[in-house]
């Protein structure tokens, strides 16, 4: 007999990224050499003196359950640093450290909605924010972008979707998936319209720190007087730290807010790890110069892929302002055959390029974007360069 599963578990869409990476671990566990362009994580190590505070905790016995929201040590760190970046003030109680981002954003969403309210997502949007959003009863309401105003949400857009069920605006700048970015008087415009309809903001940084060229990072929070009280902003070691796998995630809100995610997260999962977190301390409180050695890695790496995406016919992508993917539209290479194989929408254009060509993707309709595939550009030279050589090869069918 099959036990069942609740309505809510059985609706939800399990995430497209980590699906692909699943896909292509097996391939080379199968023995192939696959060009992994899945997942987004950097591909360095964490750096030295971060594992070393992590061996150095462990040995000072700091291996037993921490305050549910993080150790103060932790959360204060992360508020200064927030203040000497942006001048914004949060206190320790303001910060709740997390199992990385994406449980941070399981706790706004389960903090802040009840059911039937309706949270504003603009698409292209990471995976995991509709899904987390429908767990609390709470409905996305997916508005599209286009790609000519570079997948931003225009104050237009906003103003029309807004209904007197919205209670939430999610963004995400720098975009997961598309590397595109708000400038400050963009995020602005979308405050203002904030702030005569009385939302909340749930603005998620997690590519602060991943900036490139003349683009600038301004906090949500920032942007208008007023605009810090009425949002939630998520951030994490992930990224900029190359901490994946150590799962730190934070957020910075207002105080009520703050304790009541961590009661909830004192019922749910209670503190993150206690050796991870004080690596993450590490990380914030150390030297910075490893977060700008990775950045200009990445640079390096997004401008060779800008040029191989300009220089394959009927490719293209918007400018890509920060985080580590290029969103490529695929429009004219869709309703045509791949050595005998019909192509007809993202999902079958990826799954035939792994089959192939040993290149992952992942397709943009698990962004809600259908024509376009995202690849994760945070990964090495030498491989970017043969995977686009067999990204050319399967799109000019040699
Ligand atoms: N937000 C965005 C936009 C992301 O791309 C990710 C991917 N990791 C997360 C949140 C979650 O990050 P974490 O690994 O810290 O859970
Ligand atoms: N955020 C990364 C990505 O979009 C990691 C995968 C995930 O967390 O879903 O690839």
């Amino acid at each position: 007999m099959a036990l069942r599963i609740s309505r809510i578990v059985e609706a939800l869409e399990p995430s497209a990224t980590m699906a692909m990476a699943a896909k292509a671990k097996q391939l080379k566990a199968s023995g192939k050499t696959v060009y992994d362009f899945s997942l987004g994580e950097p591909d360095f190590n964490t750096p030295e003196h971060i594992c070393q505070a992590a061996i150095d905790a462990m040995q000072a016995g700091h291996t037993h359950y921490t305050a549910a929201n993080g150790i103060p040590e932790l959360r204060e760190a992360i508020a200064r640093q927030f203040k000497d970046t942006h001048g914004l003030t949060y206190g320790a109680n303001d910060v709740v450290v997390s199992n990385g981002a994406k449980h941070s954003l399981h706790n706004v969403f389960t903090t802040l909605c009840n059911p039937g309210d309706e949270v504003i997502i603009p698409a292209p949007y990471w995976v995991s924010y509709a899904e987390l959003v429908k767990l609390t009863g709470a409905v996305p309401v997916i508005i599209e972008t286009e790609q000519a105003n570079d997948f931003r949400l225009t104050p237009e857009q906003f103003k029309k979707a807004i209904t007197p069920k919205t209670t939430m605006l999610l963004v995400c700048s720098p975009s997961n998936p598309t590397g595109s970015m708000y400038s400050p008087a963009d995020l602005a415009a979308l405050a203002d319209i904030v702030l005569e309809r009385n939302l909340t903001v749930v603005s998620d940084e997690i590519y602060e720190r991943l900036v490139y060229g003349k683009h600038k990072f301004a906090t949500f929070a920032g942007v208008r007087p007023g605009m810090q009280e009425r949002t939630i902003i998520v951030n994490g070691a992930s990224k900029a730290y190359a901490m994946t796998g150590w799962r730190i995630g934070w957020t910075l809100s207002p105080t009520n807010i703050a304790k009541a995610m961590s009661d909830l997260q004192s019922q749910e999962t209670s503190n993150p790890s206690s050796v991870s977190q004080y690596a993450a301390l590490a990380a914030v409180t150390g030297p910075q110069q490893c977060v700008d050695d990775m950045l200009v890695e990445f640079a390096k790496r997004r401008e060779f892929v800008r040029e191989r995406i300009a220089s394959i016919p009927g490719l293209s992508c918007p400018e890509m302002g920060g985080a580590f993917y290029a969103f490529i539209n695929i429009k004219e290479h869709l309703g045509r055959e791949y050595a005998g194989v019909r192509v007809d929408n993202s999902a079958q254009w990826c799954l035939t390029l792994l089959e192939q060509q040993n290149v992952a993707a992942v397709m943009g309709s698990a962004f809600g974007a259908e024509g376009y595939a995202r690849i994760s550009f945070a990964t090495s030279m030498d491989i970017l360069k043969a995977g686009f050589d067999r990204i050319e090869a399967f799109i000019s069918g040699k």
